[in-house]
């Protein structure tokens, strides 16, 4: 799994333990959220060299799993550091990059 798979699925998981309670797991809508971040992810033309993906010029996501995966990433973003901090500054570090490089 890359980098860009990883942090958002710790993003992912961290929200919804915080705010849907499900122990151990995760809850059945942030499960297919999460199966589809990934599809996104391994399907992203810029690959390797991809931006995080709020900075993204192509916004593959459809509106509504655009809508969630924002809600987590703003719950779990600031968290991260803290929960995560490899994952957190390399996530930081990339999404000072443009696009493609
Ligand atoms: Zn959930």
């Amino acid at each position: 799994m890359n980098l860009e798979a990883r942090t958002a699925s710790a993003m992912i998981r961290m929200h919804c333990r915080a705010r849907h309670g499900a122990a151990g797991g995760l809850c059945a809508e942030c499960s297919v959220l999460l199966a589809y971040a990934e599809e996104r992810i391994a399907h992203c033309p810029f690959g390797a060299g991809k931006p995080v993906c709020n900075q993204c010029s192509v916004h593959c996501y459809k509106p509504e799993m655009r809508e969630r995966i924002q809600t987590a990433m703003r719950f779990s973003g600031p968290r991260m550091i803290w929960r995560h901090p490899v994952l957190a500054v390399r996530h930081l570090l990339r999404s000072k990059r443009a696009p493609g490089r």
